[in-house]
Formats: C-alpha cells, sequence, structure tokens
C-alpha cells in the first residue's frame, strides 16, 4: 500500500521566527497522527532550523528542499548542492512550475537533478502539470511530454523512490482547485504512463499527489480518490491550524 504524504511547500515565504513558530506547530499537531507521512519544504535558511525543531518530533514528519543543483560542488554562486542537503532533508522538490517560469527551467536540466537526487539518497518530489484549463490535449501534451523526459533515463530500481505531483499550473495559487475526479483521471493516465515505460508493479509502488489550491476545506475530495496519494500544498502550509487539519484527515481516513 501506498503511504499518503502531505508536503508543506514554503516557498519564499517566513522569517526565522515564522519558520519556527510553524514547525513547532505542526510538530506538536501531527504528533498523534498515524498512516500519514508529512514533509516541511521551508527556505533553504531555514532548513537546519527546522531540522532541530523536528528531529524531536514524530519520525513521520520530515523535511525537504524546494530546489537543489545537480552538481554537487563547484563554483554557482548562490546555489545549493545535494551534499548539503543530504543529512538534513529526504526530499527535495524538482521540476516546480514556478521554477520552469521563473527561472526558465527545463526539462532536461530537471532530468539532471533528478538523477543527482537519487544519487545522492534524497527522494525527489516531481512536479508535473499543464498550463491551460480544461484544454486535454494541452494538458496531455504537457504532462506525459514532461514526464517522460524528466525520468529519462533514471533506471526501474532508483525510480520507486521519486514522488511525482499532478499539479495544473492553472490551479496552483488561484483558489480554483482541479476537481477530485479529473485530478485522479490525470494521475491515473500518469501511472499508465508509468507503467509502459517501468512496469505495473513498479508504477503501482510510485506515489502520485494532487497540488493546486488544497485547502482544510477540500483535500478529502483528492484523497479520496483512490489513485491520489497525498498533496503538495503551498498557500495553506503556511497556516499552521489548517494544515494540521489536512494531516490529520487524511490520517483518519486511512484507518
Ligand atoms: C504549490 O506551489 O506547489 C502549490 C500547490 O501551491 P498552492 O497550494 O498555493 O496552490
Amino acid at each position: 500500500m501506498r503511504r499518503p504524504l502531505i508536503g508543506g511547500n514554503w516557498k519564499m515565504n517566513t522569517t526565522l521566527s515564522d519558520a519556527s513558530v510553524l514547525a513547532t506547530a505542526v510538530k506538536n499537531g501531527v504528533a498523534e497522527l498515524e498512516g500519514v507521512e508529512v514533509v516541511l519544504f521551508p527556505p533553504f535558511v531555514w532548513l537546519y532550523p527546522v531540522f532541530e525543531i523536528i528531529e524531536k518530533g514524530p519520525s513521520f514528519l520530515t523535511l525537504g528542499a524546494q530546489n537543489m543543483h545537480f552538481l554537487d560542488e563547484g563554483a554557482y554562486t548562490g546555489e545549493i548542492s545535494p551534499l548539503m542537503l543530504k543529512n538534513m532533508c529526504q526530499y527535495v522538490i524538482l521540476g516546480h512550475s514556478e521554477r520552469r517560469t521563473y527561472f526558465n527551467e527545463k526539462n532536461e536540466l530537471i532530468n539532471d537533478k533528478v538523477k543527482s537526487a537519487l544519487h545522492h539518497g534524497l527522494s525527489p518530489v516531481i512536479c508535473l502539470g499543464e498550463y491551460k484549463k480544461e484544454d486535454k490535449v494541452e494538458a496531455k501534451n504537457d504532462v506525459f511530454v514532461q514526464l517522460k523526459a524528466v525520468l529519462k533515463d533514471i533506471p526501474k530500481d532508483l525510480i520507486k523512490k521519486a514522488v511525482l505531483v499532478y499539479e495544473p499550473v492553472w490551479a496552483i495559487g488561484t483558489g480554483k482547485p482541479a476537481s477530485g475526479v479529473y485530478a485522479a483521471s490525470m494521475v491515473l493516465q500518469m501511472r499508465q504512463t508509468l507503467a509502459k515505460m517501468y512496469n505495473l508493479e513498479t508504477a503501482s509502488q510510485i506515489r502520485i499527489l494532487y497540488g493546486g489550491s488544497v485547502t482544510a476545506d477540500n483535500i478529502l475530495e483528492f484523497t479520496s480518490q483512490r489513485e491520489i496519494d497525498g498533496a503538495l500544498v503551498g498557500g495553506t502550509s503556511l497556516k499552521a491550524k489548517e494544515f494540521i487539519s489536512i494531516c490529520r484527515q487524511v490520517a483518519q481516513a486511512t484507518k
């Protein structure tokens, strides 16, 4: 069975004290939960302070980075390498649409990053999604072209560690999520594509999340769909109470 995962992508938000308060609240709020994995993705500079806070929390509460360079080290001012992350983080978000849009990241670069993350034992949380709403042809082109390109030359034994996220770009930060049924149909097709690229068994082991305007009010619309294994939460992950409620509802539903 695939264990549901709820990720909180804080993006470029929080001061050090905000981050400490938020991480402490989440740690305490999810302490008693079972059956769910919770991953916090703070900004790079707060990774260590948040690591120190959640280290004393439940083992299913872990840390991820929002991005990384694919090289181990070098003259790349401002960049962060997998070696810097690997002792603190279990996960790293790669291919987020904001990286694609504002930093011109292309599938080839994301593929290099995915390979590097896996090589270093980090689980990549790979975001894939179409730009335009209700254009089924475009949705398929974007998502499945991205999927094949970012997973190019990644062997079967490594891919199982990856987590995919179906994030329609039109739903991110807009307050207009996809419907659960539509998201599930895209996730199902992603899994079918994985089955063709690898095999059925491998495809059935990879977690695929939904992301895009998830709140405490709509989370179950997504996670009640058999195909969807959790959510990557942006804006709502900055609100401790609501984020904890999302984690609780998902944990409760696994019972
Ligand atoms: C995201 O950035 O991954 C995201 C899903 O954002 P939001 O929840 O704010 O739409």
